[in-house]
């Protein structure tokens, strides 16, 4: 959720930049960053609002328990043919949705950058689903990928709206525009979440639900860039804060805590072990918070492991996601059924194990 959290798990819009974020903003902001903070905040639970019902966590697990069965499309069949379909739309500076469309599948560049990084961008994150995990699309079953750019006017906020992908143009000051690859790739990867069995956008499975975003958020910059585990900088929504804030990213899953540390925005909150865990009311019980423990952990055991992480780390996290059977999972559940997976891959004895219980034992959740 974007918002503050008033309570409601339903219509889980899944936003790149946290609230907890905004909070500090409409409180330590000047005048105009303070009402821009208020504004977005109030715009943004209006949106969930507005939504239809949204299928939570909770819901498809009552739907798949009368329907005797878990197992998603992804995983019941491999995809062979590529059906990338993507369409991104010209908001307008407004707040319809989706807008009028610029660029579909196959268009020529259109000139307009945020346009062609979300056209390129969702490119990008549909083939390493497709070509790494034979996933084909965010459903996989070949959805459309709608994306619309210049949604409403000086927009600091990127989000899946369990529909299609919508990015501001930031206000120059404290965010930049949003169509950079690993918020393109974070936020697809909410949709594969919700089209995988779903994690509960609350608690420990929400921060699960955005440690999944950002780790195959990453994997789609380090695959385009062929970039092994150690030549990476592992750093989520680079780029994207203003050139007066002092900080490189959203969120680093290297060193969890340390993205930003800014007389305005404060010091990132984001824990990198179990001892360090945050517990909240906001921010759905700081999704946008302990991710940083999950998040470590990846980072961890794939550079112990080196190589090219989307391979084997981001085959394990894939695959656990498709079986893991429980939108409400806890860290520990996850680390478990990661180690089932490399387990079932690799061999009980196989390094990968080794390494994998490892990289939890680290952030302090030993399997
Ligand atoms: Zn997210």
């Amino acid at each position: 959720m974007c918002a503050i959290c008033d309570g409601h798990a339903r219509n889980p819009i899944t936003c790149i930049v946290p609230p907890h974020m905004l909070e500090v903003l409409a409180i330590r902001g000047s005048k105009k960053t303070a009402a821009m903070a208020r504004s977005l905040l109030d715009q943004t639970r209006k949106v969930r609002h507005e939504r239809a019902e949204f299928r939570t966590g909770r819901a498809m697990l009552e739907e798949a328990g009368a329907m005797g069965g878990f197992v998603s499309t992804a995983l019941s069949r491999a995809a062979t043919q590529s059906n990338l379909d993507r369409a991104i739309h010209d908001g307008e500076g407004k707040a319809g949705l989706p807008g009028k469309l610029l660029r579909k599948e196959g268009d020529p560049a259109s000139g307009d950058a945020a346009v062609d990084e979300a056209y390129d961008g969702a490119g990008n994150v549909y083939r390493l689903y497709f070509e790494a995990f034979s996933r084909d699309s965010l459903d996989g079953n070949g959805m459309k990928l709608v994306q619309t750019v210049h949604h409403r006017r000086n927009y600091n906020n990127a989000f899946w709206n369990g529909e299609q992908m919508v990015y501001g143009d930031g206000d120059g000051e404290i965010f930049q525009k949003f169509t950079e690859l690993s918020v393109i790739g974070h936020e697809m990867s909410h949709g594969v979440v919700q089209f995988s069995g779903g994690l509960l956008y609350e608690g420990q499975s929400g921060a699960l639900n955005e440690s999944f975003a950002d780790v195959f958020g990453a994997l789609t910059v380090q695959r385009k860039l062929g970039l092994e585990a150690h030549e990476t900088d592992w750093l989520v929504g680079k780029g994207i804060l203003g050139p007066d804030i002092r900080g490189v990213a959203l969120r680093s899953m290297k060193a969890p805590g340390t993205a930003y540390s800014d007389a305005l925005l404060g010091q990132d909150p984001q824990p990198y072990h179990m001892d360090f865990f945050v517990n909240t009311t906001g921010d759905s019980g700081g999704v946008h918070i302990n991710s940083g423990v999950p998040n470590h952990a990846f980072y961890l055991f794939a550079q112990y492991l080196g190589g090219k992480a989307w391979e084997k780390p981001g085959t394990i996290w894939y695959q656990t996601m498709q079986r893991l059977n429980n939108p409400v999972a806890t860290f520990a559940q996850w680390a478990a059924q990661t180690v089932e997976v490399a387990i079932g891959l690799h061999g009980a004895g196989s390094l990968e194990v080794l390494f994998l219980k490892r990289a939890w034992k680290l952030v302090g959740l030993p399997v």
